[in-house]
């Protein structure tokens, strides 16, 4: 079966070889299964229902809520002579019904429609005499709230499906892989015992970086003045950044341009038609910028800010050597990133599970921002993708060359301190206890009688709330839900502090470590 679907790829793309998440996805789906394929944006998703439809009798029903993209994707499958059409409100009237027509009479493999058509009675009446072997769901995210783009016409695609006179083999997509939103398209969609398929999130040849206590804005004109020959992405958190940056960017002579909804549909789209094709070289955005746009060659994508969550991160950043040829990913964290994000999750009017949700995922892109772990694997893990997991050596946590120095008396001394803090504080509370800060609120709850009290003084606070930030990203301890988490020691904290384990941290030469670690 498997040498039958290499066939048709080689007959119709022209490609010799299924990525290796294909070929699982196509192998699922020829054996009968309900599929859920998560694959990252590029990923090869198309291909997976595809190959497949060609091989299956009938038609093939593919829903997909971007209707601006539908006609391209057909006018591509007719290119390599794939029979496809589809139904959306974009057609004349009479257009719909001579397309579905045409259908019935096996004029298509593949019939692409927006899930709204689902709510037509006509539309569902014609659906019951087609013959639909296989229905396949892109963004199949949008039928989960947990998504970042709940749409409720999704819901109507289970009930569709299920009043079919034979039910079709289900398969849905998606590039969001967190565990909600998986749940939620397997109950939701109503697959039948699917067989879950995570891959390809390993991009290879993105060398991923995360900087901490850089000087942001120097370093992106140094960064940008050394690489005007490459085409950049810089996404900074707000309007007025990129704004900024770009008048910067422009003082200084580079050949830069912006994007952001604030600006003019005109002015966006002549300023993503030159970077499109570099006439400027550097396109500094919002996160507004790279829905749909498929530049190839892009060299870096710089993260001015933070973004919300790893989904974010990752999508932005994986637009960066879509080529395959060596490309840069670098993340620029402050702690102010922190509370930015915090402020946006408090500003949306959220339910207060949602809300929770946000603070969540927010905390597993703080702890990317602080692993000392290879970063490629860290991204891995995160997505679920079961591809191997050697340390990439690209990454700077891999090439990190740092000293590896021993601080479990350093790690004892803070879990101590947040034990007889009674788990029940922040983190700068804690550094600041640590600190031995005279503080308003420290002296409050009297935590200056604490044994714990300044027995980090030599550090500033902020190295101690870094350090904190590291033992959270690390699993030792963990934050609390909501605006103002709190800190809280995990199981394997509770190993240093009975002394079963040391723990370990990656220090520049220039640190004098003993003071670090002996005070
Ligand atoms: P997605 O829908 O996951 O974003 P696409 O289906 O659009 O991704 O595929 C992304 C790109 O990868 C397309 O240019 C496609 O032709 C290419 N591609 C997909 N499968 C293969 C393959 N097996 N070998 C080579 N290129 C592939
Ligand atoms: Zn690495």
């Amino acid at each position: 079966m498997l040498a039958k679907a290499k066939e048709l790829l080689q007959q119709y793309y022209g490609y010799p070889e299924f990525r290796e998440g294909q070929t699982r996805i196509i192998t699922a789906l020829m054996e009968g299964r309900d599929t859920l394929g998560i694959m990252p944006t590029g990923g090869g998703k198309s291909i997976c229902y595809q190959i497949p439809a060609l091989m299956m009798d009938g038609v093939t029903l593919v829903v997909s809520p971007l209707i601006s993209l539908m006609k391209d994707q057909v006018d591509a499958l007719h290119t390599v002579g794939i029979p496809a059409t589809f139904l959306n409100s974009t057609l004349e009237s009479g257009e719909a019904g001579r397309r579905i027509r045409e259908a019935m009479q096996g004029k298509y493999k593949l019939l692409y429609i927006a899930p709204e058509r689902l709510e037509s009675d006509w539309f569902r009446q014609w659906m019951h005499s087609m013959n639909i072997s296989f229905v396949a769901i892109d963004e199949a995210h949008c039928v989960s709230q947990w998504g970042h783009d709940f749409r409720p016409s999704y819901v109507n695609i289970a009930p569709f499906v299920r009043d079919l006179p034979t039910r079709p083999l289900v398969a849905a997509f998606t590039a969001t892989a967190t565990t909600e939103v998986t749940r939620d398209i397997a109950r939701l969609l109503d697959l039948d015992q699917p067989e879950v398929v995570v891959t390809g999130f390993g991009r290879d040849n993105l060398e991923l970086s995360v900087l901490r206590g850089v000087n942001k804005r120097d370093f992106v004109f140094d960064y940008a003045k050394a690489h005007t020959h490459q085409p950049g992405i810089i996404y900074a958190a707000t309007r007025k950044d990129v704004d900024e940056l770009y008048e910067q960017l422009r003082r200084k002579g580079l050949a830069a341009g912006r994007y952001h909804a604030g600006l003019s549909d005109e002015e966006r789209g002549r300023n993503q038609e030159a970077f499109l094709y570099d006439d400027v070289r550097v396109m500094v955005a919002t996160n507004a910028f790279g829905m749909g746009i498929d530049k190839s060659n892009v060299r870096y994508v710089i993260h001015y800010n933070m973004p919300k969550n790893m989904e974010a991160y990752y999508q932005e950043a994986g637009r960066a050597g879509r080529d395959g040829d060596p490309s840069e990913c670098m993340l620029l964290f402050s702690a102010q990133d922190i509370l930015t994000q915090k402020f946006l999750i408090e500003q949306n009017q959220l339910s207060p599970e949602r809300k929770s949700n946000e603070y969540k995922k927010l905390q597993t892109m703080i702890d990317y921002c602080h692993t000392p772990r290879c970063l490629q694997n860290h991204i891995l893990h995160y997505f679920g993708d079961e591809g191997e997991q050697t340390p990439c050596g690209n990454c700077s946590s891999c090439k990190d060359d740092r000293e590896t120095v021993d601080i479990t008396v350093e790690a004892q001394k803070i879990f101590s301190c947040v034990r007889r803090m009674q788990e029940r504080f922040g983190i700068s509370m804690v550094a600041g206890v640590l600190k031995g800060s005279r503080n308003k609120k420290v002296l409050q709850y009297k935590f200056d009688r604490l044994p714990t009290y300044g027995i980090m003084k030599d550090r500033t606070e902020k190295e101690i709330a870094d350090l904190i930030n590291v033992l959270i990203a690390e699993g030792y301890m963990g934050l609390s839900e909501g605006q103002y988490p709190v800190v809280r020691l995990q199981a394997p904290a509770v190993e240093v502090l009975q002394g079963r384990v040391q723990v370990y941290q990656k220090v520049a030469p220039s640190q004098p470590l003993e003071s670090a670690v002996d005070n």
